[in-house]
């Protein structure tokens, strides 16, 4: 198993999807130098490109043979709070609202940004097994989370969760600065938590760094009816068209959730060019509701997905999220032709790299990051081999995931983890710090 930097690996005898665009999946080889793709073609193509290539002489490090099973590119994981891990099955069956102000907040105020560190690890293990290369992600300890994500080689875009209580804007403005220069891993896109949370006074403020910077603004984003009622009785708008008002996307970005908007939101989201990252499970364990998700394709309006945090979902798994996806677009719209298998398998990861800004790591492509998963195809949940995208969106699980590789490195394969740390040391330090806090 890697654990080094400057590798040379050559996949073969794999079924490749690459997710460009009108690329069926075919039999062949995916070759990585360092943190880059070389090479994706078949066995034929690939003695060509030694030719065309004369001297250079592969020599790998390690040729593995995939048995025909999948090789695709990772999935964006484009919403989660990763340290919510520790409030995972500890504040369930309850409404948002208090969901967030009573098992949510006060735990909250308790977790240091060590335990912050510790905790957003176990999520990476759990992101690994469910062949998530890159996350979305929005927590109280910018620092320490980066950390967490560099210490074991995952690819990590955050926001921050900028509201009345914590952070502030003269923090964001730090954490974009720094955060986007620190080191392979990590980048930072300008966010706050929600409107609900969020003076006028600091959505201002927030506009002025969104100018200044010319950069894309990310929310939480009418997630509930109630959210969006209220804005609309403080302000005679909606989160989207306020948010619009003062200008803070006029460089595009998005929001989280987005269940509950109108033609008028989507006119907006439409011409401002925003994503929509849907957590389905979330909005099912919190009962907010369905997103509206074909009216946002008839819309042109780009959909990526996220798991949202451990303690509202409560797994980060993106199987089970692509077929609630399309299973709940189905059931909504009464018509079992709605947002299909392919669709679904492009917002968990072409669309979810674009939201993310991480537009080298959308398809298995010469010249991209060697973000790459492998799925069994050997198992009898994916057979027999019909259609294996529909296999990988409605009968798929993270059981299939055999290896996950990121920037070139493996850092999962066939259930041993390469993070640089022993999980078992990390389950002890979360138990360690749940009974620092709960007891
Ligand atoms: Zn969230």
């Amino acid at each position: 198993m890697k654990t080094g930097d400057g590798m040379r690996t050559r996949f073969y005898n794999a079924r490749i999807l690459t997710m460009e665009p009108g690329r069926d999946v075919f039999l062949g080889e995916v070759w990585v130098i360092e943190d880059k793709i070389i090479f994706v073609g078949t066995e034929e193509e690939g003695r060509s490109f030694c030719e065309l290539h004369k001297g250079a002489i592969m020599i790998w490090d390690r040729e593995i043979d995939c048995k025909q099973n999948l090789l695709m590119p990772g999935f964006k994981n484009a919403h989660t709070h990763s340290a919510m891990t520790l409030m995972r099955s500890k504040a369930d069956d309850l409404p948002l609202s208090d969901w967030l102000n009573t098992q949510i907040f006060p735990v909250e105020a308790k977790m240091t940004g060590e335990d912050i560190y510790h905790l957003s690890k176990i999520a990476i293990l759990e992101y690994l097994t469910s062949g998530i290369t890159s996350v979305f992600e929005m927590y109280l300890t910018p620092y320490t989370v980066a950390d967490a994500f560099r210490d074991c080689g995952m690819r990590c875009v955050q926001t921050s969760c900028v509201n009345n209580f914590s952070q502030s804007v003269e923090l964001l403005e730090k954490y974009y600065l720094e955060l986007n220069s620190r080191d392979a891993f990590n980048s930072f896109l300008l966010g706050i938590h929600a409107e609900y949370t969020c003076s006028k006074e600091l959505l201002e403020k927030c506009a002025e760094l969104v100018h200044k910077y010319k950069a894309p603004f990310w929310a939480h984003l009418q997630e509930t009816e109630k959210e969006t009622k209220e804005c609309i009785e403080r302000y005679g708008m909606s989160p989207i068209e306020l948010f619009d008002s003062l200008g803070l996307f006029d460089y595009g970005g998005g929001g989280y959730h987005l269940v509950w908007t109108s033609d008028k939101d989507r006119e907006i989201m439409k011409k401002r060019n925003l994503f929509v990252v849907t957590n389905p499970g979330s909005n099912l364990k919190l009962a907010s509701g369905i997103a509206p998700i074909t009216k946002y394709l008839e819309c042109d309006i780009p959909v990526a997905i996220g798991t949202d945090g451990p303690a509202s979902n409560n797994c980060l798994d993106m199987f089970r999220e692509m077929f609630l996806v399309t299973g709940l677009a189905k059931v909504k719209d009464m018509d079992a032709r709605s947002v299909d298998a392919a669709e679904v398998l492009k917002m968990a990861t072409v669309n979810g790299a674009r939201a993310m800004g991480l537009d080298d790591c959308d398809y298995l492509a010469e010249g991209k990051k060697a973000d790459i998963i492998m799925l069994d195809l050997k198992q009898p949940n994916m057979q027999p081999i019909n259609n294996i995208v529909k296999n990988i969106v409605y009968s798929g699980s993270k059981s299939n995931v055999l290896m996950t590789m990121i920037d070139g490195i493996i850092r999962y394969e066939n259930g041993t983890f390469n993070i640089g740390v022993d999980p078992e040391e990390l389950y002890s330090k979360a138990e360690e710090i749940k009974k620092r806090i709960y007891d």
